[in-house]
């Protein structure tokens, strides 16, 4: 057996399902059921912010699935892509030394996501914009690239904060 393969997550190259899971009490022994597309998008970020690195870079995933109950718990957006159906198809991530914007930018990059740029990271899925792409939290209030500038993140991240 590859040595190597010590270090393969049990969901992807990098991610383990631990990491994705519920963290209620009723979901402990639930299966936890990640999008494949979604997984593949993330290890595609994971190839752009190790580029030029000779160590890989962790992508910590704050939230990954969320059971209705724990969405409405901590106050997710009613139908979330974090809620299994029957996958879950959205990850929040953060990245050390990388700021939300810098990672947003890279998911940009990958393609094929939509982008929420928060305090903490980023939320990704792999929903189509509807209508969409990217939104940026003003507080705990998400706006909206769809009605602004929905083709270019930074320049809609820039209108929002006003640089
Ligand atoms: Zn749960
Ligand atoms: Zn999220």
């Amino acid at each position: 057996m590859d040595g190597n393969n010590k270090s393969l997550g049990d969901l992807s190259t990098h991610f383990q399902k631990w990491e994705f899971r519920c963290p209620c009490k009723k979901c402990r022994r639930k299966k936890v059921r990640v999008s494949s597309l979604l997984l593949f998008k993330l290890e595609m970020m994971i190839t752009i912010i190790d580029r030029g690195l000779d160590f890989h870079r962790p992508v910590i995933v704050l939230s990954g699935n969320r059971c209705e109950e724990e969405n409405k718990r901590i106050g997710g957006f009613p139908g979330s892509e974090h809620i299994p159906a029957p996958d879950g198809e959205a990850a929040d991530i953060t990245v050390d030394s990388l700021t939300p914007i810098e990672l947003g930018l890279i998911a940009e990059e990958v393609g094929g996501l939509r982008i929420g740029i928060a305090k903490w990271g980023i939320h990704v899925d792999v929903k189509p914009p509807c209508p969409s792409k990217f939104w940026v939290y003003v507080g705990k209030k998400p706006i909206y690239s769809g009605p602004i500038e929905n083709n270019d993140l930074l320049k809609f991240y820039q209108i929002i904060k006003g640089k």
